[in-house]
């Protein structure tokens, strides 16, 4: 998954830019980038790893200019390495883009082969990188137009961002599966994944894109183009809704936080039971933890506490410590939770691998009975549109029942939100949603993408150390 912000018109274009992916880190941790144009000439910086990490002030201060885009990566096309770090850049004889990408696309392996087969070299192995061949390629004229042209050609998800020397384009595909906000700051304009960015950098919300729409904003003009065939529904990713956008976002207009309140408070009227405290698994299930607790008047612990401070890897005694990577992130109270009915409430179960090993934790802390209850339905199928999930069989749900999946975390009872119950919430959006990794219902079929194949037929080596990133310089040819 990935987070995109752009800025047009503003003297401090990266700094803004800068803080602007601070508050989308969530979206992606595994690199960032910042592309800055001052109207002659692109610059930019990518690298691994998080953006506090990768930019400092000296590093901003080389990013000039009152236009920039920026990029969060998580990857889920393409390996995790700096090479398929974004933006993208390159120059056409049209002068320097830049290309930051979020969603995936279904079709990005068949147009790679094709544009492999005329001669085209790739220099990433990431899907969006399709996007940057088909627009130097176009025919059309002005980038806005060679930028529309490549879009109408791929198929799947895209909230994306391109900068030009002067201009600043975002474009959203026509199901509207990921999100896009535009927003003002200073007089200039901003664009984003999600509204938290904007109020971070103090910028006021204007409205999210349309599904479908691309705006180009030009010497502090706004254009609106709508030039694709309108899709048969919106399909926005109701996952973004349910974990992975921050809760103080609002989607769709919609405050996260609140609706995952809505679902626990369904979940609550779907599968009571008796207990004597309501635990989220932090922070995930919180909001919806808050719904159970308020909806079925059981009192409300953080029982189990988050360590904030995890990073990727740890380094272990020589003898192993039995679930040393579960007990770095989370330890219970036991303190609370001795001789206590507990529920346990957690917004998803992917591979089931957390919810096994809190349960236990839960249970060694003295707890006297665990009843799990997650606020979304069972995940049965991969996501094709930009969420990292593993492959279906690696899906707990996709091959056990609820009962078989209760006894494999050792839970007392196990209840999971229904996809009607989460249907009728999501309806009171008033929105279309995709919840094929819910339902099995998939919008826009994978087709040959699905199982892609390995693309990368060799790896970068990283020196020690080489965490840091690169500045690049791009300008007209
Ligand atoms: P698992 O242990 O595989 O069952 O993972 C479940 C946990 O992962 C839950 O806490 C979810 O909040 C979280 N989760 C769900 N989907 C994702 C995702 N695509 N990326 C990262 N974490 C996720």
């Amino acid at each position: 998954m990935c987070g995109v912000f752009g800025v047009h018109g503003h003297p401090e274009a990266a700094h803004i830019t800068y803080l602007g992916l601070y508050a989308l880190q969530h979206r992606g941790q595994e690199s960032a980038g910042i592309v800055s144009s001052n109207g002659r000439e692109q610059l930019v910086y990518r690298g691994m790893g998080l953006v506090a990490d990768i930019f400092s002030e000296p590093i901003l201060t080389k990013l000039p200019g009152r236009h920039a885009i920026g990029h969060v990566r998580y990857s889920t096309a393409g390996g995790s390495t700096l090479r398929n770090a974004q933006p993208f850049c390159a120059t056409t004889d049209g002068g320097p883009v830049a290309i930051a990408h979020n969603g995936n696309l279904v079709n990005a392996v068949a147009i790679r082969r094709e544009l492999e087969g005329r001669g085209a070299i790739f220099s990433s192995t990431s899907d969006s990188e399709v996007i940057v061949h088909l627009l130097a390629r176009s025919r059309e004229g002005s980038l806005e137009d060679r930028l529309i042209d490549a879009l109408s050609r791929v198929k799947g998800a895209f909230s994306l961002l391109l900068l030009t020397d002067d201009a600043l384009i975002a474009a959203r595909d026509p199901w509207g599966f990921r999100p896009l906000v535009l927003g003002r700051l200073d007089g200039g304009f901003v664009v984003a994944s999600e509204t938290c960015a904007l109020d971070l950098i103090g910028a006021t919300y204007e409205r999210d894109l349309e599904p479908g729409e691309v705006i180009v904003i030009r010497r502090g003009r706004l254009r609106t183009l709508r030039p694709f065939a309108r899709a048969p529904r919106q399909t926005f990713c109701i996952f973004e809704h349910i974990y992975f956008a921050r809760p103080d976002s609002n989607l769709q207009q919609q405050n996260v936080y609140a609706f995952r309140k809505e679902l626990g408070r369904v979940l609550a009227r779907e599968h009571p039971v008796e207990a004597d405290m309501v635990v989220p698994v932090l922070d995930s299930g919180t909001a919806a933890a808050l719904g159970y607790a308020e909806e079925s008047g059981i009192p409300y612990e953080t029982a189990l506490i988050r360590n904030h401070y995890v990073r990727r890897t740890f380094i272990e005694p020589s003898q192993s410590i039995r679930h040393f990577g579960v007990k770095v992130k989370h330890n219970a109270v036991r303190g609370i939770l001795e001789g206590k009915r507990v529920v346990l409430v957690e917004d998803s179960i992917v591979r089931g691998t957390t919810l096994l090993k809190l349960v236990t934790m839960v249970r060694q802390a003295g707890a006297r009975s665990v009843h799990v209850r997650v606020s979304s339905p069972p995940t049965i199928g991969p996501c094709h549109y930009g969420i990292d999930t593993p492959s279906r069989d690696e899906l707990i749900a996709s091959t056990l029942s609820v009962e078989e999946i209760r006894r494999e975390i050792g839970a007392d009872t196990l209840g999971y939100l229904s996809l009607e119950g989460l249907r009728t919430t999501s309806a009171l959006l008033k929105q279309g949603f995709c919840d094929a990794c819910f339902s099995d219902e998939y919008p826009v079929p994978a087709g040959d993408d699905e199982s892609p194949p390995q693309l990368s037929l060799f790896h970068d080596v990283e020196p020690d150390g080489s965490e840091g990133g690169s500045l690049r310089r791009g300008g007209r040819s």
